[in-house]
């Protein structure tokens, strides 16, 4: 089998969430937006499909490594990975991720199998945690800590078991605010009781000092982890931070560097549970690597970020993180509706709060071609 071709198509539809000039989404009014879909296409008329990816960098560079050879995916993806070297800003971990979540795509409609079942599926279903967005202003939204608590409840009664919030963040012009943070934190456990799960997830360049102050006030309120409260470049603030709190410290999440950055960060102990997600360590395979890392040292890993790809290496984690990232949620979105490309949602979640992975072959999608059709420019 060779591919043939590697298509890039970009399409329309109506969006309600708007991005903040520090790149966070909210609730706001309907806009135009754009998603693109990536197709490696085979001789033998089998296609891998993934959405989302940087449609430059796939066309400029990743298409040369993948058109007209046999096809032997993890060689091309190996390439790709030496290419970055001296093209790291055209050649994102984003653009390499599009392409593997293909190509994982290609071979489970070749083989006919789901992909966590190719990856030796260990689960079918997992846990999901209600991840809200950052807190804004808006009256009724998530502005207040009553409002995070009026959320947490919504959630609850949904059936979500965890709930992780993130906090207030700059372009707000007060924000970030530490004790507000924990306000917010103490509502909603104050809100929802004991028995359900919280994280959070804050403002990510605190001092160490605020981050020290935010984890010891989160130990007496049982939370499950703090995230990314400091820059991730400084792995010695995160030693420094984790060696003092016996509330576990989740990372790293957004530091460039794949396993080798995880695998430097288990060895100095610089968080006490692993984190990452396809589209920050370039997909499905350096996931699965990373997830037999921590296995190897006794540590969890928490995946980063929803998605169908983040959802089957889930499945397939010989030790499993705890959770499934469904969101980002608002109490003024309904993300059950599944976007309009698509016919049903990749990660339905049942009143329990467990999260279902798709049987179809590879990633499972239920695609809408009709949508994307008439929505292409
Ligand atoms: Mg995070």
């Amino acid at each position: 089998m060779k591919v043939v071709d590697v298509i890039t198509e970009v399409f329309h539809y109506k969006s309600r969430v708007v991005r903040d000039a520090d790149g966070h989404g909210h609730p706001g009014p309907e806009r135009d937006a754009a998603q693109t879909l990536l197709r490696i296409v085979t001789d033998e008329g089998i296609e891998g499909c993934c959405f989302g990816g940087p449609v430059d960098a796939i066309q400029r560079i990743a298409r040369s490594a993948l058109i007209g050879e046999a096809l032997l995916p993890r060689a091309h993806l190996k390439r790709l990975n030496v290419w970055q070297r001296l093209r790291i800003g055209v050649l994102s971990d984003k653009a390499l991720c599009a392409v593997d979540l293909a190509l994982w795509d290609l071979a489970g409609h070749a083989l006919n199998q789901p992909i966590h079942r190719l990856l030796g599926a260990y689960r079918d279903k997992v846990r999901a945690y209600a991840s809200t967005m950052c807190g804004d202003e808006l009256p009724g939204g998530l502005d207040t800590p009553e409002a995070y608590a009026d959320f947490a409840e919504q959630c609850k009664e949904r059936g979500y078991t965890a709930f992780k919030l993130h906090g207030w963040m700059p372009p707000i012009a007060w924000a970030p605010d530490a004790r507000r943070d924990v306000a917010a934190c103490r509502a909603v456990r104050q809100r929802v009781g004991d028995g359900m799960a919280l994280m959070l997830d804050p403002f990510h360049y605190y001092s160490r000092e605020e981050a020290l102050y935010i984890g010891r006030e989160l130990e007496k309120l049982d939370f499950a982890w703090m995230e990314e409260p400091m820059d991730e470049h400084s792995t010695a603030s995160y030693v420094w931070l984790t060696e003092q709190l016996a509330l576990p410290v989740c990372g790293p999440e957004t530091a460039e560097g794949k396993l080798q950055t995880r695998a430097e960060w288990i060895v100095q102990k610089a968080s006490d549970i692993s984190r990452g997600g396809v589209w920050d360590v370039g997909g499905i395979t350096p996931l699965m690597k990373i997830a037999h890392l921590c296995e190897a040292f006794g540590v969890s890993l928490e995946i980063h970020g929803n998605g169908v790809g983040n959802l089957h290496a889930l499945c397939a984690m010989p030790i499993p993180g705890a959770y499934y990232e469904r969101g980002l949620l608002h109490p003024f979105l309904d993300y059950d509706q599944p976007p309009p490309w698509l016919h049903e949602a990749v990660d339905p979640m049942d009143s329990e709060g467990w999260v279902h992975v798709s049987p179809r072959p590879g990633l499972g999608m239920n695609i809408n071609f009709d949508y994307i059709r008439s929505h292409t420019q």
